[in-house]
């Protein structure tokens, strides 16, 4: 199986015409409540596409704890090693959105934010049932250095979603990290040049493998993606799709890779895999809900 260990969100979202000021109550119009965070998009996404899944995280008994819970179940993801944190909320995103498309969000880490030494107890009683451990930074750093420690001395392959973008990030997380696969912004925080294009995704890669990881993907979007190992550095250009909302884009390209490589397939190919899934997402709006199923993606691939 493949393990997420990561957050766990509520996104409430209101539509309004514009974004209230100070103090400003505004009659808005439309109200969703849909399922998000990081960890549980990329475990929805690996189970979308056919993949034994495993997350690791918490969620509160205060306040949607239930609901995501099953929300993941639905995915057919396995929830045994959520905790149900009694003192907590959720996570959740208080997001108001205008009618020129600005946005304002408000993140509670809530029970996300209390992860910590003892999830990662519960995730290294699992680790040797797994393949892969997927990571991103939507839980405390010291948990997920433990969490990436305990992979690589279990021989798992860990990946690291580096976002939201940290402006730094403790050396030794990266010796424990075996592909790093920022965006853009990410990419540029991590090594402190702006990252914008191919080129200086190739000398952002190239600094990523000096830091210690052993393979370095930079998401670019639109433009593709770059990935270098010691041995190599190619580029696999986007799949061209009629784009409708990239929220989750980065989310489904973590699965899709994921997904190749739990198969047994190359580095390139899962980079393949991965592009192709991020694809897929921008088609469709939302975040879960632009995640492709199995048919959908072998379809899609075989195009
Ligand atoms: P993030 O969502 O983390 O910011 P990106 O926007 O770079 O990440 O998207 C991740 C990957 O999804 C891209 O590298 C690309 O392969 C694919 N992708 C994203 N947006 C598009 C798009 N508009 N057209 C085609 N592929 C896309």
């Amino acid at each position: 199986s493949i393990i997420v260990f990561g957050s766990i969100n509520i996104d409430l979202v209101a539509t309004a015409p514009k974004l209230p000021g100070a103090g400003e109550t505004l009659l808005g119009e439309d109200f969703f409540k849909v399922p998000g965070g990081k960890g549980a998009n990329q475990a929805v996404a690996l189970a979308r596409l056919g993949v034994p899944t495993q997350m690791v995280g918490r969620v509160g008994a205060q306040s949607f704890g239930a609901e995501l819970m099953q929300n993941l179940q639905d995915a057919g993801v396995q929830t045994d090693n959520i905790f149900v944190d009694e003192t907590a909320s959720s996570g959740v995103a208080m997001i108001t959105v205008a009618h020129n498309g600005e946005n304002q969000i408000v993140v509670i880490p809530g029970a996300n934010g209390r992860v910590n030494q003892v999830d990662v107890e519960r995730l290294s009683r699992i680790l040797p049932t797994a393949t892969a451990l997927l990571l991103q930074l939507e839980i405390p750093v010291p948990a997920v250095i433990a969490a990436a420690q305990a992979a690589r001395s279990n021989n798992i392959t860990v990946i690291l979603d580096p976002a939201p973008a940290p402006s730094d990030l403790p050396t030794e997380l990266y010796s424990f990290v075996d592909i790093i696969t920022p965006n853009e912004v990410e990419a540029g925080q991590l090594v402190g040049f702006p990252v914008d294009g191919e080129d200086a995704a190739r000398k952002a890669a190239g600094v990523l493998l000096q830091k210690g990881v052993k393979s370095a993907i930079v998401k670019l979007g639109a433009k593709g993606v770059v990935c270098a190992t010691n041995k190599e550095t190619f580029f696999v250009p986007a799949f061209s799709v009629d784009t409708l909302d990239t929220v989750a884009a980065g989310d489904a390209f973590n699965g899709g890779l994921a997904t190749a490589l739990y198969s047994g397939l190359s580095l390139h190919q899962a980079v393949i895999w991965g592009a192709a899934a991020g694809a897929l997402a921008a088609t469709k709006l939302g975040a879960q809900t632009s995640l492709p199923d199995k048919l959908t993606f072998e379809a899609f691939l075989k195009e």
